[in-house]
C-alpha cells in the first residue's frame, strides 16, 4: 500500500460547510490526526484510528502523520476551518524541511471555509481590501502585532483577527482594542462572531468606542471594517471602491 498524507480543513462548524473532497479522503483513511476537538468530529468506523492529540504539539504531530504515511498509512490530519490559515498546513511543510526522505510523499492540502469567510457572511464586511492578523503571541511577540494593526489601519484595510483572546493572555486583546481606537478613531465599526455556523453562534457588531475585550474568547473570529464599512438594514458591508 502507497501511503499518503491530505491536511484537510473542517471549515468552521457546521457538517454541510465540509467540501465534499474532504469527506471522501477521510472515507478513505486509515488515519486521523488532530488536536482533540477537531478529531472528535470524525466518526469513528471499523478500519479508522483516531489520533487525537493537545494543543501546541504542531510539530511533534505533523511528523508523527509524516511518519505513519511513510509507514504506508493513508493519513488524514484535520484542522478546523482551512488548514492553511493558523492551521496544521505550515506545520507539516516545516517537518518537512531538512527531510528529503519525506519529499516523494504524496501529501496534499485540501482547502476549507476558513472562520472569517464563514463570519463576513454576515454581509460583506471584507468586500474590498483586507488582511488577517492572528492575535496570538505564542509564535510572535507583541511589538510584531502592534506593528501589523498600526500598519494595516494606515492602510485603510479590514481586518480579521483570529484567536483574539485567551486565559493564557487575557490582556492582549485589550491592549489590540486601544491600538485600533488609536489608529482608526472611535466610530469605526467590529464585528463579534462567535461559534460560527455552530448552535453556539453569536454575532454582535458594535463601534470601537463600544467595544470591550469580553465580547471576544477564542471561538470568536474579529472583524474590523476599513473607513468605509457601514451598516445596510441589518447587515454591514464595505463598499467595492476605495475613495
Ligand atoms: N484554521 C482555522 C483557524 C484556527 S485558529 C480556520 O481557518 O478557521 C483558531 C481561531 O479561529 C479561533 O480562536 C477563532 O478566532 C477562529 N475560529 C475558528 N472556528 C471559528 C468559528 N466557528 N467561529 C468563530 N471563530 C472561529
Amino acid at each position: 500500500m502507497s501511503g499518503s498524507l491530505i491536511i484537510a480543513g473542517l471549515g468552521p462548524g457546521d457538517e454541510a460547510m465540509v467540501t465534499p473532497e474532504v469527506t471522501a479522503a477521510l472515507a478513505e483513511a486509515t488515519d486521523v490526526v488532530g488536536y482533540i476537538p477537531y478529531v472528535a468530529r470524525v466518526a469513528p468506523r471499523a478500519g479508522l484510528t483516531l489520533h487525537p492529540s493537545d494543543n501546541r504539539v504542531e510539530m511533534d504531530r505533523a511528523r508523527a502523520a509524516l511518519a505513519m504515511a511513510a509507514a504506508g498509512r493513508r493519513v488524514v490530519i484535520v484542522s478546523s476551518g482551512d488548514p492553511g490559515v493558523f492551521a496544521m498546513a505550515s506545520a507539516v511543510f516545516e517537518a518537512m524541511e531538512g527531510m528529503t526522505e519525506w519529499h516523494g510523499l504524496d501529501v496534499r492540502v485540501l482547502p476549507g471555509i476558513t472562520a472569517m469567510l464563514a463570519a463576513a457572511a454576515a454581509g460583506a464586511p471584507l468586500g474590498h481590501d483586507f488582511c488577517c492578523i492572528n492575535l496570538s503571541d505564542n509564535l510572535k511577540p507583541w511589538a510584531v502585532i502592534e506593528a501589523r494593526l498600526r500598519h494595516a489601519a494606515q492602510a485603510d484595510f479590514a481586518m480579521a483577527f483570529y484567536n483574539p483572546r485567551s486565559a493564557s493572555r487575557p490582556d492582549t486583546f485589550a491592549k489590540a482594542l486601544d491600538v485600533l481606537r488609536d489608529a482608526c478613531g472611535p466610530d469605526r465599526l467590529i464585528l463579534f462572531a462567535r461559534a460560527v455556523s455552530t448552535p453556539d453562534a453569536a454575532l454582535r457588531t458594535v463601534t470601537l468606542a463600544e467595544a470591550t475585550p469580553e465580547m471576544a474568547d477564542m471561538r470568536t473570529v474579529v472583524i474590523v471594517g476599513n473607513s468605509a464599512t457601514r451598516r445596510v438594514g441589518r447587515w454591514v458591508y464595505t463598499p467595492r471602491r476605495a475613495v
